[in-house]
């Protein structure tokens, strides 16, 4: 099922715009946040977020996704 997702239009720490789904108890206010669409996955949203802003990941919370720090683990 494909979710909602919105990234943040002002920068958090190391100037990263953070991507959250719909229904994150952190998603930023309605005048702070840019509407993606929707996707299946953390990861499309995030690429998409890209477009916009280079910096763009997701958050912790709602994004468990590792683009940026494949675990060595898996
Ligand atoms: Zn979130």
């Amino acid at each position: 099922m494909a979710i909602y997702y919105y990234v943040n239009k002002i920068s958090g720490y190391n100037d990263n715009h953070v991507v959250h789904a719909a229904g994150c108890k952190y998603l930023p206010s309605q005048e702070t946040r840019l509407f993606l669409g929707s996707f299946y996955t953390a990861t499309a949203a995030i690429q998409q977020a890209r477009k916009y802003y280079s910096t763009a990941l997701g958050c912790d919370r709602c994004c468990p996704v590792t683009v940026k720090k494949p675990d060595p683990s898996e």
